[in-house]
């Protein structure tokens, strides 16, 4: 079983299918769900997106200067997670929220030492505004955060099953990877996370395990040592 986990979890995730804003009965089935591997003893970051609200590439169609539009990506991470630490405060968790950008009312600065502290004290800790940098992706501030707090193993919670050789949803003769490693991904240009979350995760060895949260109770089983999905591996 693994004793600390970064979980990723995806802004598209929160939107349940909707593809913008947070769904309401999903976002308590998640905090269950996170409330389900906290009981096991196991310590949890998660590193929440923002794509339900905002993406940064995207808005350069309407003619956004890109490093504005990454900002207003990182705020809606904040969105998010305040909304996630509200629903796991309601499952009886104590649970914080460390942005990358300072805003100290309604959130604490993200510091890695406090952040491995209150991992040890068992909060649940919400990574938000990203890595605070623009040109980034919450994927990158996972693998770093991962990296930061020394967590066994990220875990990319998606809609997909694990990673294929092709797009499932498009090509009907796709294969899954049980296992694979990270040089074979940037090879393939397989479509996991971006290259930089890639390399990282490459270059300190970090696994990754990437799995679909459809089912409820999925997060717990790779917690408690299942392989679901496939394992990434350095
Ligand atoms: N973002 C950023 N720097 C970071 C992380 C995120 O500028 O370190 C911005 C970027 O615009 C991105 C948006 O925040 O598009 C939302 O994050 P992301 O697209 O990774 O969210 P997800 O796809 O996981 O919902």
């Amino acid at each position: 079983m693994y004793k600390r986990v970064l979980l990723k979890l995806s802004g598209e995730a929160l939107a349940a299918g909707k593809g913008f804003g947070i769904d309401a009965i999903f976002i308590h089935k998640i905090a269950e769900e996170i409330a389900a591997v906290h009981a096991l003893g196991c310590e949890i970051g998660i590193v929440v997106g923002g794509g339900n609200f905002f993406r940064g590439v995207a808005q350069q169609a309407i003619d956004m200067d890109r490093v504005a539009a990454d900002h207003m990506g990182m705020l809606s991470t904040v969105i998010n997670a305040i909304a996630l630490q509200d629903a796991i405060e309601k499952r009886g968790l104590f649970c914080r929220v460390m942005s990358a950008i300072e805003m100290h009312q309604v959130a604490e600065p993200y510091i890695r030492r406090k952040a491995v502290r209150h991992l040890e004290k068992n909060r649940v800790v919400i990574f938000a505004a990203g890595t605070g940098n623009p040109y980034f992706s919450t994927d990158t501030a996972a693998s770093l955060r991962a990296m930061e707090i020394k967590a066994d193993i990220l875990l990319k919670a998606t809609s997909v099953d694990g990673i294929y050789t092709a797009d499932p949803k498009k090509d009907p003769a796709a294969t899954k990877f049980d296992t694979i490693t990270y040089d074979e991904i940037l090879r393939r240009n397989l479509k996991v996370m971006d290259t930089s979350a890639v390399s990282l995760c490459r270059d300190n060895n970090m696994p990754m395990m990437v799995f679909s949260m459809r089912e409820q109770g999925n997060i717990t089983r790779v917690v408690a040592g299942e392989q679901l999905g496939s394992l990434v591996v350095p």
